[in-house]
Parts: C-alpha cells; structure tokens; sequence
C-alpha cells in the first residue's frame, strides 16, 4: 500500500535553516530536530572546530579567525557546505545550523540549492540581548568570554541581520521565541517543520 510504503521511505524533506545569534540555543535545538526528523544536522561551528584539531588546510585558514572570535571568510564556509551537503546522507533533508551567516554566503547556497531554495524552511530563534549576554558570560568556551563575545553579537546584527530580511521578504522566515523552556521551543520548531513538510 503506498501508505505504508511512505512511511518505510521516509520522502526528501526540505532543507532547514537555523538562524540567530551565539547563546540562541540553536545548537541545542537543531540537534534536537535532527533527531526527530532523522536527518544530519550540520554545524559549522563543530566542523571548523574538527579542522582545527586535525590541523588539515581549513582548519589552517580558519583559526586566526576563530581565535579572535571572527567570522571565517565566506569562500572557505562555501566550500566546506557545498562539500558536505553533496555527501550522501544528505540526500534527504539537512539541518544548517550556522550557515549561511552573511549575505554572500545565502546567495552561495541559493546556487547550490537551485529549484530547491524556494523550498528551504528558515528558522530564526530569538532571545534577548541581555539575555545572551548572560548565558554567554556562563558558557566559559575560549571564544566566548568578554570581548569576544560583544564581537560575536555586533557580527550577528550587521552581518547576520540582514539574512532575516532576505528570507523574510521571501515568505520562508519563521520566527521563533527562544526565551522559554527548552521543550517549549522545540515543540514549536517541530511544528512549524512539520506543517511546512
Ligand atoms: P556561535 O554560534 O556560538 O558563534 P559556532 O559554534 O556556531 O558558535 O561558531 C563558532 C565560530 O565559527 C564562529 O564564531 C565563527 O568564527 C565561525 N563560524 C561558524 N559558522 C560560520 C559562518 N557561517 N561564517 C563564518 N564563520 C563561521
């Protein structure tokens, strides 16, 4: 019965996009709907952080960026996307979680996605300034303390801010309250996925 067919095969499912700033919660709650959804959630931040510890060629380029708690150049989290949305276990439905993070790198992925962009859900959790600045201040990771953390923020608004608009003025903008409980976001992330499947 083709019912039951789709449930075995789970169909391709529209790529989804986290955006917000550093201490939003998006790690946490893209790891979660990956699980859900049974699809890889990929994070550039992990990524860049593994290149680093194996000291390859990206890894190389990127740590002075990382070490003053910077954006990496956009030509190199192109490349390491377009790499890794191409592997195989992609093929139905990731979650970006820290990509794209400036404008050049959404229209990078648009190419990439081609037909499919239009598809693409955009999540945006939302906290207050105020209250990132706490849980950051409590988090204790090397790029997070002090100065580096005001930079990470003003990144967010000049750099990040601008994709908000960009996805908003398409239609594929969901905003989400990422001041609550941690079940309460993720229930609402999960259904708004879901009613857009
Ligand atoms: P956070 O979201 O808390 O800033 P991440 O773990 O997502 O932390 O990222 C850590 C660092 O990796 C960032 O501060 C930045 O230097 C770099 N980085 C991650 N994603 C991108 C991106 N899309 N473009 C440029 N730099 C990135």
């Amino acid at each position: 019965m083709a019912g039951a067919d789709a449930q075995r095969v789970p169909a391709s499912r529209a790529p989804v996009i986290f955006l917000g700033p550093a201490g939003a919660g998006k790690g946490t709650q893209a790891a979660r709907l990956a699980e859900r959804l049974g699809v890889p959630r990929i994070s550039t931040g992990d990524m860049l952080r593994e290149a680093l510890a194996q000291g390859n060629e990206l890894g190389r380029a990127a740590e002075p960026f990382l070490e003053r708690g910077e954006l990496v150049p956009d030509h190199l989290l192109i490349k390491m996307i377009r790499d890794r949305i191409a592997a195989a276990d992609c093929a139905r439905g990731y979650i970006l979680d820290g990509f794209p993070r400036t404008l050049p790198q959404a229209e990078a992925l648009e190419e990439m996605l081609g037909s499919s962009a239009q598809s693409c859900i955009v999540l945006n959790l939302e906290v207050p300034r105020e209250e990132l600045l706490k849980r950051l201040g409590g988090r204790g990771r090397e790029d997070d303390k002090g100065h580096a953390v005001e930079h990470r923020l003003q990144d967010y608004e000049d750099l990040t801010r601008p994709l908000v608009v960009f996805y908003e003025s398409r239609g594929q903008l969901h905003r989400v309250n990422g001041f609550r409980d941690k079940d309460a976001v993720s229930a609402d992330l999960q259904r708004i996925v879901e009613e857009q499947a």
